[in-house]
């Protein structure tokens, strides 16, 4: 079996100023130069991208961005491209969070091109999915998140698999203190996991990351990352205290 490298993200949304975000930083990069058995990416606000680089750039923590708009330059007012993020040293993108599904009503196909375009681009791309609390109690979670990765992955071959992080992040889950039970999130999980052996194959089933999300905390960590098929967490709220989102890297290397 493929020993998967576990990956932890920290989403850090709108939150976070120059001065904090810095201090964060600092933080995550100790913890990161500690617990080098896995992998850490930050995804910071754009305006700090640069400022945090200049922190993290000496330790094993890397930088991701929230978002991007998915054409190579030109008449898009108040967008960013990739080569923009790459000048600022960031490798990882987040795509289809389910703020920018649900919120910002962003669409799968939409979807689909910024994963295609950021995966040309020779980002890692870390594609959310997850359904709603509504999809869930109409007993649609495998049908509605096996749903969002086939279209997500449409244009995606084999080989660029290796580029590719997938983030279970059920809906209800997000910023609400609620978590699936490790038993459910690893039920979801095995169900990812088993689409991915049908759409490419066994290799990229079990070569393939899949992080879970929805209130990650140091409490729940340990418990999730037991889960035979979660490989790490993205996280949002634990992921701007320096403490907790060290204790959650600890948990999972
Ligand atoms: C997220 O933003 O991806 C997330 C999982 O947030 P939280 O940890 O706050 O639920």
């Amino acid at each position: 079996m493929t020993q998967r490298r576990s990956i932890i993200g920290g989403n850090w949304k709108m939150n976070t100023d120059l001065e904090t975000g810095m201090a964060l930083a600092s933080q995550v990069a100790d913890a990161a130069s500690i617990n080098m058995a896995c992998d850490v990416v930050i995804y910071p606000p754009f305006p700090s991208l640069q400022a945090i680089d200049s922190v993290i750039s000496n330790s094993p923590a890397t930088l991701g961005a929230q978002n991007f708009w998915p054409e190579a330059k030109g008449a898009f007012t108040g967008e960013v491209s990739c080569e923009m993020l790459k000048d600022l040293c960031v490798t990882s993108v987040l795509v289809g969070h389910s703020e920018r599904r649900h919120v910002l009503h962003e669409s799968d196909a939409l979807i689909a091109k910024k994963v295609e375009f950021a995966l040309n681009c020779g980002f890692q791309v870390v594609l959310c999915l997850g359904e709603t609390l509504d999809q869930r109690e109409a007993g649609k979670t495998h049908s509605i998140v096996l749903g969002q990765l086939n279209s997500g992955l449409e244009s995606v071959n084999h080989d660029s698999m290796q580029n590719v992080v997938i983030a279970y992040e059920p809906v209800w889950a997000i910023g609400t203190g609620k978590t699936a039970s490790a038993e459910d999130a690893q039920t979801v999980h095995r169900a990812i996991r088993e689409a991915l052996a049908s759409r490419y194959d066994d290799s990229v089933a079990s070569s393939t990351r899949i992080q879970y999300g929805g209130s990650v905390k140091p409490e729940n960590a340990k418990e999730l990352f037991a889960c035979s098929d979660i490989d790490g967490a993205l996280v949002g709220g634990a992921a701007l205290s320096g403490e907790s989102f060290a204790a959650i890297i600890e948990a999972a290397c």
